[in-house]
């Protein structure tokens, strides 16, 4: 199957920091223009606080230069996972960076946030962080838990209109055929996640966009350290093609929407990518290249790649 996509398309949640320089190549060559990388659960707990500090950092200052040497437009979104949120001590300090990073350039949105045990814990921290988001005006990246997840997945969406949140402001992640209906019913945004040889195959998603439209329903890898794919959105996008759905509704769910929802932050506007500058391999990032070994940078003419997209 050729992954290539005949239009552009974004990620809205892949961890770029645990991926290779092959897979923003291989992202890049297939389609992908841009791409939101949410914060998350390292593997590794973490043991204090300036290690979320330098991970938030890092996610907004040398991921996203690194991305931009592959001609990929890279966002963030910023929260305290679910997971370390049961480390109530830690959770405290997070707590004090986060205002200081939401409203950095290039953050769209406060993510991925929810339940993943669903513990008291993990449901204070998540309200706590919808607050903030509230106050930032910024959209909402929810992670719904993998065990009990329509549970999780209902809870996620009462906690936030219980706090107040607009539901089109509120992207619900991770769904599948047991929890899309809830979630469109009450206008939040679906996102599904794409995994290799698990639950959410391709052809299933094909399935739910021929039942349940294209309308709030977008596409993801969420590939991270784990066995996962950044290439499953291109790969989607192919099979939806090729099992004959119409093309607006594939742009729609792997693009267009993504866009919508997330660019309600007002931090990522289609000219960043449509007029970016060329790819230049030999800029450095506080004195880093990511050449090793006296490699020959590649630096695109004007009007190459991202900037020639046909629309
Ligand atoms: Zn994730």
């Amino acid at each position: 199957m050729n992954t290539t996509s005949p239009f552009p398309l974004i990620d809205p949640h892949v961890h770029m920091t645990s991926r290779t320089t092959d897979d923003y190549e291989a992202m890049r060559r297939a389609g992908i223009v841009a791409l939101i990388e949410p914060a998350f659960w390292m593997g590794q707990p973490r043991t204090e606080a300036g290690t979320f500090k330098d991970y938030y950092s890092h996610l907004i200052g040398f991921e996203r230069f690194r991305s931009s040497q592959f001609g990929i437009k890279h966002y963030c979104t910023i929260g305290l996972n679910s997971k370390e949120a049961n480390n109530e001590a830690l959770a405290e300090q997070v707590m004090e960076l986060l205002p200081l990073y939401v409203a950095k350039e290039g953050v769209v949105g406060v993510g991925e946030i929810g339940y993943d045990d669903q513990t008291a814990a993990e449901d204070k921290y998540y309200r706590l962080q919808l607050e903030i988001a509230k106050e930032v005006n910024l959209p909402v990246q929810i992670h719904t838990p993998h065990r009990d997840k329509k549970k999780g997945t209902l809870r996620s969406m009462e906690v936030a209109l219980e706090h107040g949140l607009d539901p089109g402001m509120v992207i619900v992640d991770h769904n599948n055929e047991e929890t899309v209906k809830d979630v469109l019913d009450r206008g939040f945004w679906a996102a599904f996640t794409i995994y290799p040889h698990t639950k959410m195959g391709n052809e299933r998603m094909v399935e739910i966009v021929k039942q349940y439209g294209p309308e709030r329903v977008m596409i993801n890898s969420a590939a991270d350290w784990g066995i996962s794919d950044p290439l499953a959105v291109p790969k989607t996008v192919a099979l939806m093609l090729e099992r004959g759905i119409p093309e607006e509704q594939v742009q729609l769910v792997s693009y267009g929407n993504a866009l919508a929802a997330f660019g309600q932050s007002g931090q990522m506007p289609e000219s960043d990518w449509l007029e970016a500058q060329p790819i230049d391999q030999s800029q450095k990032f506080s004195g880093s290249s990511i050449l090793r070994g006296g490699q020959t940078p590649r630096i695109d003419e004007a009007n190459t790649p991202t900037s020639n997209i046909i629309r």
